[in-house]
């Protein structure tokens, strides 16, 4: 039979409905939800495009807004757990080799300092015992020391039970222009926090403890100086930025290469493969001795051509990492001294 070609059998739970048991969740979270919100989750599935479905988005906005007590445009439910927007929060803010000060007295503030160091910023840190915390003061001689883009505080910090008081921290961060960063997962609709008076720049929490809704969802939202700093950001993650950043380069060489009084073999700048620079071989040089020469004084490696190509052209790959104008200088550098030092043979 057909199902014979299947290795993988179907599972027994497939057969069975899936049962839940009733739990009393007095941890540190998920906790329970009400009947209306486990309703909620029952409702028919509709389109992601659907008007109502804009409306409902709209409403969550709303409602986070409240919950926040913001102003704040960009405020939104992401897909995903408390670390989805603690991710979100200091992926898009901080930019790597940018100065961040991150308050540790529990796990939360070591979460975050881990994410800003794999990121690539420089990770200040301010620690204290679980259970500690930081005075004002404390906080205010640190930002001044390090002078960091970003300053993380756990509002909430649900591994030693501390509510951290808020007050004064977004006037010192505004003093020295940094953005400030609050984990409110723990603490979000249980403890007083005024994302606005309070002069929080990001404010993140998570759906499961007090606002009481499923896992899955995180509220967060920025305000107007935290928008500035990402929408003017030089690095920018993602594709579109690689193929900017190749394009950039590109250009930045072609036109270092014609200064040294090179030829591009590509005449159309548009058809021009912006990873790979062909260069026609200028006339009266050897172009094996050229890059023979690179080689042994530059430590460079470039290339002939390839194929049908071979005589016709050499070949500069400033790809991904190695696409820097740094490098293409290094590129233009060698290349000047090569020609400067092989030998002209005849044409
Ligand atoms: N921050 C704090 C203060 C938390 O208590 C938690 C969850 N225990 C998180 C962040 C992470 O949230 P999640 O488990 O939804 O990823």
């Amino acid at each position: 039979s057909c199902s014979s070609s299947l290795h993988v059998p179907p599972p027994a739970c497939m057969l069975r409905p899936l049962e839940v048991p009733y739990r009393y969740l007095f941890g540190p979270g998920p906790s329970n939800v009400s009947p209306r919100v486990l309703a909620a989750g029952g409702r028919p599935i509709i389109g992601h495009l659907h008007p109502e479905m804009y409306e409902i988005m709209n409403d969550i906005k709303e409602g986070i807004r409240y919950a926040f007590q913001t102003t704040n445009l960009m405020t939104l439910a992401m897909s995903g757990s408390g670390h989805t927007a603690m991710e979100c929060a200091v992926f898009n803010i901080v930019e790597p080799g940018e100065s961040v000060l991150v308050a540790i007295n529990g796990v939360w503030g070591e979460r975050v300092a881990e994410i800003a160091d794999r990121m690539g910023a420089k990770v200040h840190t301010l620690v204290k015992a679980p259970g500690g915390y930081f005075t004002n003061e404390e906080i205010e001689k640190e930002i001044s020391k390090h002078k960091p883009v970003l300053f993380f505080l756990t509002h909430g910090e649900s591994s030693a039970g501390l509510a951290h008081p808020v007050d004064g921290v977004g006037d010192i961060c505004r003093k020295y222009n940094c953005l400030f960063l609050v984990d409110s997962v723990a603490s979000l609709g249980a403890s007083p926090l005024l994302m606005d008076k309070q002069k929080i720049d990001i404010l993140y929490t998570g759906s499961q403890k007090a606002l009481n809704a499923p896992p899955g969802t995180a509220p967060i939202s920025f305000n107007d100086r935290a928008c500035q700093k990402m929408f003017n950001r030089k690095t920018k993650p993602g594709l579109e930025n690689s193929w900017r950043q190749h394009r950039e380069v590109a250009e930045y060489l072609w036109k270092g290469l014609e200064d040294l009084g090179l030829k591009l073999f590509i005449k159309d700048k548009d058809l021009r493969l912006p990873s790979v620079t062909t260069i026609a071989i200028p006339e009266g040089y050897n172009w094996k001795e050229l890059l023979a020469y690179m080689m042994k004084h530059h430590q460079m490696e470039m290339t002939g051509g390839l194929g049908p190509s071979i005589g016709m052209v050499m070949r500069v790959g400033l790809m991904g990492y190695n696409c820097s104008t740094f490098n293409a200088d290094k590129a233009l550098a060698a290349l000047a001294d090569a020609l400067k030092h092989c030998k002209k043979h005849k044409a």
